[in-house]
Order: structure tokens, then C-alpha cells, then sequence
């Protein structure tokens, strides 16, 4: 008997009420801030995410789901959503519009990774990105439009951490002292990490191990190595988040696990630390764009993971609306009124009613107990008796109350409702 495949799962219709939820809220915040829409597909070119988040990363050496289609074309399967968004820019010249470019998405991602509570090979992002600009109001605008999605979702008690990772220009001088500082404690470092010190030293400082993160604490900073250019970008981005008065923490151990950033990184997670907690992160990316063979972009943007932020939902146990009912239950019995309660169900739903017709072979009790069921507030009987008069009783299934309508006021007494 197939299952779904380890480290995916199936969104039953009673979690879907979650996931409106938090789609909703993320597509009111984009209408606020004014960004458009962007779906790209589901695999692309391989080397789209090879070439931008690069190897020495996890999700490049490890994590990627890549496979040859039937031509021998190389393809992978989203693995996340900024660099088919950068993609999209070149491919359809959105270069061409007045900057910055706002664009946002939600979609599954897919990253082979041992799959625990809030880690699956299949997860779904809500993403922006601010694509043509570099001002530094635009890094403080992304940072405080991610916190405003927590705040609508209603949210709390998370924290933002924030850092500067420089720029192609300051960063391999800070990589040369960080490199001196880990090969003095390279026989303590994990194997990966001893791999990374050679490939790619800025992921040293990610290492989650223990061992490796106690060598982090001693490590240089990155903040004291910046260019006097990234330096004043980095102290106005503050100065404007203190602006709008939000609160972060400066972390000058944050790196990111995507190696295309540039200046601003971020990450938002709950004050309460668990094993997979960040809810999203972001930051500037100036030379992705580039690097894809498009024009010097410089551009910045913010991804949350929808699993994770659903699961604080429900650790938070905020109140979520629920999704609403059909308006009424059609029961009938008897062929002849079965036949009319057709014709009603398809008037009623042209007229905008959400109405259930009962099917099959059930006896009016059994009818009943199916709109209890679906906790649908009226239903709509058909009888012999009721029918001889062009009429229908109309049942309040709360109170049990009932009254005969005529069938020509059925939509008229429905819509109201
Ligand atoms: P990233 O693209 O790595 O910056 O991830 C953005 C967000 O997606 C993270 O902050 C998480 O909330 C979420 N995320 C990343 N990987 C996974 C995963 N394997 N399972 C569930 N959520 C994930």
C-alpha cells in the first residue's frame, strides 16, 4: 500500500483552516506593501540553485531532490524560492519596470533532510523580494513587513536577530582571520566543519554541534571587518527598524543557510528555543541577480516556512476563524421530491447558496444526522406532503425549530442568512 513519501504529509481539510488562515494573512500583507503575485515552477535547471546557493552549503552538498528528465536535462526540485524569483526577473525583463520590483510567493520547497517535528523533505515558503534597490530603507522596510505577518497571525514572544555579512569586497579579508581562528582548534571541529574550513568558512559560524559552537563564541566578528560602505548601510538599516520602533538583537554569528547574501541577514524565531525554530529569514542579496547572467541588481527579500509558523499557531493556541459551512442541507424523501430537491440544489447554488444535497439511500433520519454532522446551521426538507403544496420545511438544526416555506421563497429566505 503506497504512503506518502518520509518527510511529507498530506494537508487533511480540517488543517486547511490553518493554512487559509496564514495564506490569507500573507496575501493582505502584500496588498499592503505592494507586492504582486509570482508562481515559477514546481523543478527548474539544476544549476539555477547550484550556481546560486553553492556548494559547501547543506542544501547543495546533501539536501537537493535532482534528477534527468527523459531528455538527459539536468532538473531539480524547488529548493527554495529567491533565485527562481531572480530567474523570472532576467527571463522577462521585469528590469524594464520602474525599481524596486515587489514580488512575493507561496509553494512548496524540497530539501532531503531528516525529517523531525518542523523539518520535511517537502515544506512550503511564503516569500517576498524587493528586487532593483539598494537603499537601506528597503532592508528595514523587509524586516518590519516580516514582523507585521507575525503580528497579523497574531504571534508573539519572537525575536529578531540581526547581522551584516559584508560585501565581495570586505568579506575574504574577514574570511582569511576567521580561517586562522578555527585552524587553531581545527582537531576539535566536527568532520563537516573541517570540510567547510577549506570549501567554505563562512558556514563555520552555523554549525550547530556543541563543540563547533563553542569555538564560534570566540571567533572574530564579522561587524568589525566591514567595508565603511557596508558599515554605514548596516547603521542606517538599524536606524531606520529604530525608526519604526522595532527591537533585534544584534548577532554577529549569523550567517544564513543560503550563500548568495550580501550585507543585511535576519532571522525571526520564537523566544523559546526548540531544535527547528526559526520561522523565516531574509536579507540582501546584490549579486545574485548578477551571477545569473543578469544586469548588477542589487536586491533584498524574506522567506518563512508555512509548517513551522502553523505549528507556533497551535503552540500558541491562537484563535483561528474557522472556514465557513454550506448554507444549508437538501433532504428529501421519495423519488419525486428527490427530483425536485435536485432542481433546488442547482438553483440555490447559481444564486450563490452553498447547499449539500443529501445522496444515496438514506432515511430522512439518517439525512439529518448527516447535516448535524457537517455542523450545517439549516436544512431544507422535501416531502411528499410538503411538495403537493409547492412548499418545503425549513429546519433550524440548532434549535430543532421548523416552518414551512414556499419553494419560490427558498433563495430569497436563504440569502439573507
Ligand atoms: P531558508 O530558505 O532556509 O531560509 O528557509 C526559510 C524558512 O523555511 C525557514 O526559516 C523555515 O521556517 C522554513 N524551512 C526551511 N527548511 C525547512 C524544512 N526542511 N522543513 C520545514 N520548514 C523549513
Amino acid at each position: 500500500m503506497p504512503k506518502a513519501p518520509r518527510g511529507t504529509f498530506d494537508i487533511l481539510p480540517q488543517e486547511h483552516v490553518y493554512w487559509k488562515y496564514v495564506e490569507d494573512k500573507a496575501n493582505s500583507l502584500c496588498r499592503l506593501y505592494g507586492y504582486q503575485s509570482l508562481s515559477t515552477p514546481i523543478f527548474e535547471d539544476a544549476q539555477l540553485f547550484i550556481k546560486t546557493i553553492a556548494g559547501g552549503t547543506d542544501i547543495i552538498d546533501k539536501e537537493m531532490y535532482i534528477f534527468a528528465d527523459k531528455s538527459g536535462q539536468e532538473l531539480a526540485l524547488r529548493a527554495e524560492g529567491t533565485a527562481p524569483v531572480c530567474r523570472a526577473y532576467i527571463e522577462h525583463g521585469l528590469f524594464n519596470l520602474p525599481q524596486p520590483v515587489k514580488l512575493y510567493y507561496i509553494g512548496p520547497a524540497f530539501r532531503y533532510e531528516r525529517p523531525q517535528a518542523g523539518r520535511y523533505r517537502q515544506h512550503h515558503q511564503f516569500g517576498f523580494e524587493a528586487l532593483g534597490e539598494a537603499d537601506p530603507a528597503l532592508d528595514a522596510e523587509v524586516i518590519e513587513m516580516a514582523r507585521q505577518f507575525f503580528d497579523s497571525l497574531g504571534l508573539s514572544r519572537l525575536s529578531i536577530h540581526l547581522n551584516s555579512i559584508g560585501c565581495k569586497l570586505c568579506r575574504p579579508a574577514y574570511l582569511e582571520v576567521l580561517k586562522q581562528h578555527y585552524a587553531s582548534y581545527i582537531d576539535h571541529l566536527c568532520p563537516d566543519c573541517k570540510a567547510r574550513l577549506i570549501r567554505n568558512p563562512l558556514r563555520l559560524l552555523d554549525c550547530k554541534k556543541t563543540s563547533c559552537q563553542e569555538i564560534a563564541k570566540t571567533a572574530p566578528k564579522i561587524t568589525d571587518y566591514l567595508c565603511p560602505e557596508c558599515q554605514l548601510h548596516f547603521q542606517s538599516v538599524q536606524k531606520y527598524l529604530g525608526a519604526m520602533n522595532i527591537p533585534f538583537h544584534l548577532n554577529p554569528r549569523l550567517v544564513r543557510g543560503l550563500d548568495y547574501y550580501t550585507r543585511t541577514v535576519f532571522e525571526i524565531e520564537p523566544r523559546e528555543k526548540g531544535g527547528q525554530s526559526t520561522l523565516g529569514g531574509g536579507g540582501r542579496y546584490d549579486d545574485l541577480i548578477e551571477s545569473l547572467g543578469g544586469k548588477p541588481t542589487p536586491a533584498v527579500g524574506f522567506a518563512a516556512g508555512l509548517e513551522r509558523i502553523i505549528l507556533n499557531l497551535k503552540k500558541q493556541k491562537i484563535d483561528i476563524p474557522s472556514l465557513p459551512k454550506p448554507d444549508a442541507f437538501i433532504a428529501y424523501t421519495g423519488e419525486e421530491a428527490k427530483i425536485e430537491a435536485v432542481k433546488i440544489a442547482s438553483e440555490l447554488r447559481k444564486a450563490g447558496i452553498a447547499v449539500i444535497l443529501a445522496t444515496g439511500d438514506k432515511s430522512l433520519k439518517g439525512q439529518m444526522r448527516q447535516a448535524n454532522s457537517l455542523g450545517i446551521a439549516y436544512a431544507l426538507i422535501l416531502g411528499e406532503q410538503e411538495l403537493s403544496k409547492r412548499s418545503a420545511m425549513l429546519r433550524d438544526m440548532r434549535s430543532g425549530e421548523q416552518k414551512t416555506i414556499p419553494l419560490s421563497e427558498i433563495a430569497k429566505i436563504l440569502k439573507p442568512r
